[in-house]
């Protein structure tokens, strides 16, 4: 017998006939011998829903009423579920964040999981309940109900999983797990079978959609093992867990990030300070900087250039108003047309060249380089976001990671791929 966490994410739970085939699934499991925690999305865009609502209302929600309002979509999904669960023969409790004994800090829209108390959890367990628990949200010692970030619901199956000592954190979705690049841009993507933590935190914070990085993060601080898998098949997909790095590939993936803007700002007197100045100025106003470069300086003038996302623009070029006049900057530049693009490999630690044919590579497919950061398994480089397309694929090529057969499931939309996983059934 085993303990499973299962996670479905917000396709797999779009309507009442995807959610009778998450009971399905759930009680298949269940019949089997395992115990089964269950954490939920809300249903289909249902959190893009919420946040369009509170849009017609105000331009800027208040962060706590935001968190209310959006806590109210996987409470419906997880009611639903237990009902489904229930009219199939098998009994079933839904509990929402709070009752779930998830605390957090006050950090509304992005709260941090401070402590989980799990016993009514494993009470519910022990009375041979189907357990039910709703993603993306907790609450604070005062009582405030909070939510976890976007895609947050991955983080509360992750830290369930530690919570309860789960033997494996499923996590379902729409794709069939953790694919070397977005098959949508290179159909010769193909699906990795196994991945260090590392690795998936590497990729997912350079844009890989699958998980959310801090589930991640968390799984690796916990030692959970994660099966990222798709909700329409059997197949395997693909397990986050610790690996050794003689295990690993050089490069295990390729990750796209067209979120984020570049900023110049030109001519700023080259002295101690100003960088300071710079960034803490732009971290008050909660903006995030990703990749900085300085260059060389002329004059005693210099260019500072940083990229960071494109939504906090308008709070960004606001300070940069400002500080053109204090500073005396000449002025600053605003890209938004970038992409950023990101190699990702424990085993560059040990195979050196890495960078220099990747530079290679995009050199000689035109593609020019403004910026480039690196970790010790990560090289990310911004380039003009034209080329992502060109720059994803001849990289994938370069590096080995095309898979033989082109990745056909693009071709299908949610709706077939569940019909075909209900034939193969
Ligand atoms: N429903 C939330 C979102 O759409 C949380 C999640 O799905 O993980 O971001
Ligand atoms: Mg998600």
């Amino acid at each position: 017998m085993s303990l499973i966490v299962m996670k479905f994410g917000g396709t797999s739970v779009a309507n009442g006939d995807r959610i009778k085939s998450v009971a399905d699934r759930i009680i298949r499991q269940v019949e089997a011998g395992d115990k089964v925690i269950a954490v939920v999305s809300a249903m289909g865009k249902m959190t893009d829903d919420l946040v369009a609502i509170a849009n017609q209302v105000t331009d800027n929600p208040p962060s706590r009423e935001m968190d209310v309002l959006l806590s109210a979509g996987e409470q419906i999904s997880m009611s639903i579920l237990a009902m489904a669960i229930d009219a199939k023969g098998h009994v079933a409790k839904s509990f929402t964040g709070a009752q779930a004994g998830i605390i957090t800090d006050g950090g509304y829209t992005k709260a941090r999981i401070e402590q989980i108390d799990a016993s009514r959890l494993k009470e519910a367990l022990r009375e041979g309940n189907i357990v039910i628990v709703a993603g993306f949200q907790g609450v604070t010692k005062e009582g405030d109900i909070t939510t976890l970030g976007r895609g947050g619901s991955d983080t509360t199956a992750v830290a369930i999983a530690a919570a309860v000592g789960a033997d494996v954190c499923e996590i379902y979705t729409d794709v069939d797990g953790v694919y070397t690049t977005d098959p949508r841009i290179d159909p010769k993507a193909r699906k990795i079978d196994e991945i260090s933590y590392e690795e998936m935190l590497e990729l997912a914070d350079s844009g890989a959609g699958v998980l959310q990085s801090r589930s991640v993060e968390f799984a690796r601080n916990f030692g959970v093992v994660i099966h990222c898998r798709s909700a329409f098949s059997d197949e395997p997909g693909t397990l986050v867990k610790e690996v050794s790095d003689m295990e690993s590939a050089v490069i295990s993936g390729i990750a796209y990030d067209d979120s984020e803007a570049k900023v110049t700002l030109r001519g700023v007197p080259d002295q101690p300070g100003i960088a300071a100045m710079t960034f803490s100025k732009v971290s008050e106003i909660g903006a995030n900087v990703d990749m900085i470069v300085q260059n060389k300086s002329e004059n005693g003038l210099t260019d500072l250039s940083f990229t960071t996302p494109s939504k906090d623009l308008p709070k960004v070029t606001e300070i940069l108003d400002a500080m053109v006049k204090d500073l005396g900057a000449r002025s600053y530049v605003v890209d938004e047309s970038i992409a950023k693009i990101s190699l990702v490999g424990a085993g560059m630690k040990s195979h050196p060249g890495v960078a220099a044919k990747m530079f290679s590579v995009l050199a000689e497919n035109q593609i020019n380089i403004s910026l480039i950061s690196t970790s010790p398994i990560r090289i990310s480089v911004i380039i003009d976001g034209e080329q992502k397309e060109l720059a994803v694929n001849c990289l994938h090529t370069a590096f080995d990671l095309d898979s033989d057969s082109l990745f056909e499931e693009t071709q299908l939309s949610s709706e077939e791929l569940a019909a075909k996983a209900q034939k193969g059934r």
